[in-house]
């Protein structure tokens, strides 16, 4: 059998199934990967060995008491750390949490638990998942796969290098204004944003909760579908959670087609700031799609221009409002507390030394955007501007089935660049964030290598709200078209580490 770590989770999952390698097997693998290679990637900020082999364990013995097992049964999978895993330390990336053990599971946690996916550990991210580049994180940043000098991405740069270097077929991200999409996109890899309330957000720590979901992130479109099916659907402990059926996402993925599909290219997403390589793979992309059948159409959404703004008001102001909850007393980190300071003291020595720049930033932009004097002019504006975007998208939607646009401006940039410069970064989830104001699906996946770089670019599909199948349909036609172009993976061409 080719090398463990080098098989899809749908392939794991077969060979499990079939008996012809055990999960504890393939666990080890990834596990023996982790520890050869993870002090260069820093994709991980906790590797749980124990409790994994447990699961898998778990598994193996299900199996063979005659059990008919789940299709991801026995596949190890990377978590974001914004999940809560029960006795195993959740931190966001912060100091704020420290030492905190949380006493219960999130759903999506619990669901994968269910299915028998194998937790590996839990990944880096920039702290509260604020930021495009995981070098927001209090505890260092991660390396790209690809070229271990610069940025996975961010937030969930974590998961998408554990994935690009083969530590996990699997992971999970979230995604509030990219960050699922984004590190995809700069990794080589595919990652899922579903529609909002698609996923549960219950024990997902909030950033913004209006836009905040939980989304899968895997090598390939199919695995991303199987992912997507294991953790979607209702769940009443989430007021947002959507109650209806999920879109079969696993058949559209077994069905990749675009023949017959109206597809549209955002007009908004090129120009100045965009790269001359992503702008020239999405234009290969755009030819491919006509080849296979859609029949390919511009489409202006004039609001998308406002879209970074109005995002940029809009989560610091739920951030501002979610993070009050982190006051040293009820969780995590507590400094000062020697019996001589109030409790008003304690809770903000705590703040100051337990959150980081990007954090405080945020929380004071959306403290004064929801000032009273303020709040019409800023987060009443921006909310305006939600409006229009949804507006476009659905004015775009009556016309097309998928929309397609570069997942980034620019491939992956060097770790430090735009460290200081907030614009800068912010600027990387240009074309992501629409999709987050308006609540529906979008995909990214790869579309080849920039030809001046060499790393990694990506393909985004944006479709309506409950239509995550055709991210899939279309994903998967994409996919198996350029595999059969260069007669591999693109994620093949990833260094050796
Ligand atoms: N990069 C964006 C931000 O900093 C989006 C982050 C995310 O999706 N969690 O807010």
């Amino acid at each position: 059998m080719a090398d463990l770590i080098r098989l899809t989770a749908a392939e794991l999952a077969a060979e499990i199934a079939a008996g012809s390698v055990s999960s504890v097997e393939v666990t080890e693998a990834h596990l023996a990967r982790v520890e050869a290679v993870d002090e260069k990637v820093h994709a991980f900020l906790h590797v749980d060995r124990e409790g994994a082999l447990a699961q898998a364990r778990a598994v193996d013995e299900r199996r063979a008491a005659g059990e008919r097992l789940g299709p991801l049964a026995g596949v190890p999978l990377a978590l974001k750390d914004i999940f809560t895993t029960e006795g195993v330390p959740t931190t966001v990336g912060s100091k704020i949490l420290e030492g905190w053990i949380p006493p219960y599971d999130a759903t999506v946690t619990r669901r994968l638990k269910d299915a028998g996916v194998v937790i590996l550990g839990k990944t880096n991210m920039d702290e509260f998942a604020m930021g495009s580049s995981t070098e927001n994180s209090a505890f260092g940043p991660t390396g790209n796969p690809w070229d271990l000098t610069r940025i996975p991405g961010g937030s969930g740069g974590g998961s998408a290098a554990s994935l690009a270097s083969f530590q996990a077929p699997l992971a999970i991200g979230t995604d509030t204004g990219g960050s699922i999409r984004q590190p995809a996109a700069v990794t080589g890899t595919v990652g899922v944003k579903p529609t909002y309330g698609g996923v549960s957000r219950y024990g997902m720590v909030a950033f913004s909760s209006s836009l905040d979901q939980g989304g899968p992130c895997a090598r390939t479109v199919l695995d991303a579908a199987l992912l997507h099916q294991v953790i979607a659907g209702h769940d009443p402990l989430d007021s947002t959670s959507i109650d209806a059926p999920v879109p079969d996402v696993v058949e559209a993925a077994r069905n990749g087609s675009v023949a017959g599909l109206r597809i549209g290219v955002v007009k908004e997403f090129r120009g100045e700031g965009y790269q001359a390589g992503v702008l020239q793979r999405f234009d290969e992309s755009v030819a491919l799609l006509r080849e296979l059948g859609a029949e390919v159409v511009e489409v202006s959404c004039p609001s998308f221009d406002l879209a970074l703004a109005a995002y940029y008001l809009i989560a610091p102001s739920e951030c501002s409002s979610n993070l009050a909850r982190f006051d040293a007393m009820r969780y995590g980190l507590r400094i000062g507390d020697d019996g001589t300071r109030s409790a008003e003291e304690v809770t903000s020595l705590t703040r100051e030394a337990g959150f980081g720049p990007e954090v405080k930033r945020r929380v004071m932009l959306g403290t004064y955007a929801l000032s009273s004097g303020y709040y019409d002019a800023y987060y009443g504006s921006a909310q305006k501007v939600r409006t229009l975007v949804a507006r476009d998208f659905e004015r775009a939607f009556a016309d097309v089935h998928v929309l397609v646009s570069p997942t980034t401006p620019t491939t992956a940039f060097p770790i430090g660049e735009r460290a200081d410069d907030p614009m800068a970064m912010y600027r990387a989830d240009l074309c992501t964030i629409p999709v987050n104001l308006a609540g529906n699906a979008a995909m990214s996946l790869p579309c080849g290598l920039a030809p001046e770089d060499g790393l990694p670019v990506g393909l985004q599909i944006i479709a309506p709200a409950m239509a995550d199948d055709r991210l899939y349909r279309v994903g998967a036609a994409v996919e198996a078209a350029f595999q059969a172009r260069w007669g591999h993976p693109i994620i093949e061409e990833v260094p050796a580490l």
